[in-house]
């Protein structure tokens, strides 16, 4: 009888694991540190973590994961991954013979996009958009309460498309470690927003600024993203956008940004509405939890 949900959110530097009961209310949480470069380890981690919530609550939990990264359906292997000691492994198989029951895996910002949508900023909505701009741009789409999972496991991988209506100055853009140049990450990360700036402060810095040029800076980045969105909200109208990452906490986007996307949305008006996240850095792990909704447990 599975009377949790444990989501485990692998992250490059820690691994946070939290269970929640079936009404979605944390039980208990664990944080440890990553182990750096060591498959095997990365293995026994989860299961330790796993262990321990099953030892300290006396119940069994059904188990997600959210990876920085997604397992190729082709291959069966993670692709995409910056944790590149997990690249071409079968972690969900390995993870389901070290734990002994079916585990569920999906990418963080699509655990981010669940978690918001399940009981967050996005909750109620049929259709939400979950964005992480943080070291990365990513971003997940779940639909009546659902993960949108295509064939190639990259839905919402919005952040390695082209800035949508470039202008001169944005063109060709900078190179993209994905091979490609101009992307949405480049501008819109938070070593994109530094890089804009100059570099000589980081993302943090140049929002605590009052300085012109900051302030400055941080126009581009509003019109950016409104740009961004607007090229979103054309493809799927999700009915909410949640904004997560660290740069989820400039809070004039949530005025700026839809005064500013109207110019670039085919619609006379745009009803779409942009929140900033309720579970913040716990979206990850709570996502994760997520993946088995109640539905199936
Ligand atoms: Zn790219």
């Amino acid at each position: 009888m599975v009377a949790l949900r444990i989501g485990i959110d692998l992250g490059g530097t820690k691994t946070e694991a939290i269970a929640l009961d079936m009404s979605g209310r944390e039980v208990c949480r664990y944080r440890t540190m990553t182990p750096q470069g060591d498959y095997a380890a990365t293995i026994r981690t989860i299961r330790e973590l796993v262990e321990t919530i099953e030892a300290e609550t006396g119940s069994s939990g059904s188990v997600g994961i959210g990876i920085p990264g997604t397992i190729s359906p082709k291959t069966g292997v993670v692709k995409n991954a910056n944790s590149t000691w997990l690249i071409g492994k079968p972690f969900d198989r390995d993870l389901e013979a070290a734990l002994g029951r079916p585990v569920r895996l999906a990418n963080d910002a699509d655990c981010f996009a669940l978690s918001e949508a399940t009981d967050g900023a996005g909750s109620g909505a049929a259709t939400v958009f979950g964005v992480i701009l943080g070291t990365g741009v990513g971003a997940g789409i779940v639909v009546q309460g659902r993960l949108v999972a295509g064939p190639n496991a990259i839905a919402g991988e919005w952040g390695h498309n082209p800035l949508p209506w470039p202008t001169d100055d944005e063109r060709p853009g900078y190179e993209c470690y994905c091979g490609r140049r101009g992307c949405i990450e480049t501008f819109l990360s938070g070593p994109g927003l530094a890089r804009d700036h100059g570099g000589s402060l980081s993302a943090a810095e140049i929002c605590a600024s009052a300085a012109p040029d900051c302030e400055a800076a941080l126009r581009r980045y509003e019109q950016r993203l409104a740009r961004a969105l607007a090229a979103v909200i054309n493809i799927i109208d999700p009915h909410v956008i949640v904004l997560g990452g660290g740069l989820s906490k400039i809070t004039r986007l949530y005025q700026s940004v839809p005064r500013l996307w109207g110019p670039w949305v085919f619609s006379d008006h745009v009803e779409t509405i942009i929140k900033p996240p309720i579970h913040g850095d716990s979206s990850g792990v709570r996502g994760a939890a997520w993946l088995w909704p109640s539905k199936t447990t």
